[in-house]
């Protein structure tokens, strides 16, 4: 028995022998002569093993080749993949938040191959500022006196509590202290600052009078966080933004805001209400606003910080800003985003016009691909009423209205096994599921990912007749 396994494995080919083999030769001439032998050795080792438990191994040279290019080709596939988005969940932080518009992109373009005055004066032929390429762009649009991006929203608030807060006092409401995502919680933030936490109020309620409470003599700054994806119902009070910047300013404290998704536009225009957009958040006294650039906003990973000038200006020279500087395509895809919002051109940026499209407009899209989805598969396909979410922590409560098609019964398997099928595509579709069919929310769905819905489709229905 062993003597035979040994004969078998003695009859694999060995390495030199199958990188020599002509299908071996385009493979190594794309991944390169290492990763083909990585590739190559791990599937050995695995058939190996597997004869040595006394499993059958198919070690034909075209068994082999077949096995080999199979894995080749996955190895080629970029690791970060453009996936479709079919989960009707229009802020998707783990497929990557907001789709920039085309004319994001195009400036990404632009200014990815090419030298740029990312840090240069043109006009003085001298050392310029990254920053100055979008602060007037948002201080006009935010209404604040002076405007910093660096790396997200979390960069933000740690570089504002850092330079303005380090080792003094900062109140908040014991009902803000939240985490966003795991690795943001308000009070690590703060620690991480050099900030002192001072907690005011209760969880559900916490009035004016408890911030005055909460403020000494070492306190700086009164902070308020917005809650994200977190939502309290009933029995709740906290005072308006306009009556904590007016107790700060008394007491010769900062009020600042962690607005977390920053509305550039009223909420109304979007058809959401609740939600303070920026420049209210300014207009009511705050002196310091910071948000994200990639979830209501629609444009690229970014953290603003708007506000005052005085206060926006203790920021500049920090040595935590130079950690978080943005990259130049960050820069150039923010500053094509705020000049489509200086334009009113809303439904140029994609987050946006998902979030307002209309549900005729919906509908019509989730008959057209249900009739297009019935000519390739055998499934049940149908065209369903379905809930959609804003997404990014963003009104957590507000279900939006959407439609989609439902497919189920399909031969090769439940929901759960279809959703797999749909992932392993070589453009993968992240969708939802509901009993057992699938659900593809056409909200979230553009009209390029539409045909490729379709075609993945197309290949599940070929693949479970090669399963058979
Ligand atoms: C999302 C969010 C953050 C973190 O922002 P990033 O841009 O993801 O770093 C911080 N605060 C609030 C309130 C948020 O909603």
């Amino acid at each position: 028995m062993i003597e035979d396994i040994r004969k078998k494995m003695r009859e694999i080919p060995g390495m030199d022998i199958l990188l020599a083999q002509d299908w071996a030769l385009p493979w190594i001439g794309e991944l390169g002569r290492e990763t083909v032998k990585r590739v190559l050795n791990g599937e050995l080792t695995r058939i190996r093993r597997r004869m040595l438990a006394g499993e059958d191994a198919d070690i034909s040279a075209d068994a082999l080749k077949k096995n080999f290019e199979a894995l080749l080709s996955r190895e080629g596939l970029p690791r970060l993949r453009r996936v479709i988005n079919a989960t009707g969940v229009v802020i998707h932080t783990n497929l990557g938040r907001s789709l920039l518009a085309e004319e994001a992109v195009a400036a990404v373009i632009r200014t990815a191959g090419s030298y740029s005055n990312l840090e240069y004066d043109l006009t003085r032929g001298a050392r310029g500022q990254r920053n100055a390429h979008v602060e007037e762009l948002l201080c006009a649009l935010t209404g604040a006196e002076a405007c910093l991006v660096v790396n997200n929203n979390a960069g933000a608030v740690l570089l504002c509590l850092a330079a303005l807060s380090r080792g003094t006092e900062v109140v908040v409401s014991r009902g803000e202290l939240v985490e966003i995502g795991g690795t943001f919680r308000i009070p690590d933030i703060m620690e991480l600052s050099g900030a002192e936490l001072v907690e005011a109020g209760t969880t559900n309620r916490t009035h004016l009078k408890d911030y005055a409470a909460a403020i000494s003599e070492r306190t700086s700054m009164l902070l308020k966080v917005h809650p994200s994806n977190f939502r309290m119902d009933g029995f709740t009070a906290a005072p308006e933004r306009s009556e904590l910047a007016a107790l700060a300013h008394e007491r010769g404290l900062l009020f600042m805001e962690d607005a977390g998704s920053g509305l550039l536009v009223d909420g109304r225009a979007l058809g959401l209400s609740g939600e303070c957009d920026v420049r209210a958040c300014i207009e009511a006294g705050a002196d310091i606003v910071t948000f994200s650039g990639d979830k209501m906003l629609g444009g690229p990973q970014i953290g603003v910080i708007a506000g005052r000038r005085g206060a926006v200006n203790r920021l500049r020279e920090h040595p935590i800003l130079r950690t978080l500087r943005v990259d130049k395509m960050t820069l150039a895809a923010f500053e094509a985003t705020m000049r489509l919002y200086a334009k009113g051109d809303l439904d140029r940026i994609p987050t946006l016009a998902m979030l307002r499209r209309t549900p005729d407009a919906m509908h019509a899209q989730a008959r057209r691909l249900a009739a297009k989805l019935r000519r390739v598969t055998p499934a049940r396909v149908e065209v369903v009423a379905v809930e959609d979410a804003v997404g990014g922590g963003s009104y957590p409560a507000l279900p939006l209205s959407g439609w989609g098609v439902a497919v189920g019964a399909h031969p090769a398997g439940g929901a759960g096994r279809l959703q797999a099928l749909l992932r392993g595509q070589e453009i993968p579709v992240v969708c939802g599921a509901r009993e057992d069919a699938l659900v593809l929310h056409v909200r979230t769905i553009t009209p390029r990912d539409e045909a490729l819905v379709v075609e993945a489709f197309a290949r599940i229905g070929t693949e479970r007749g090669e399963d058979a």
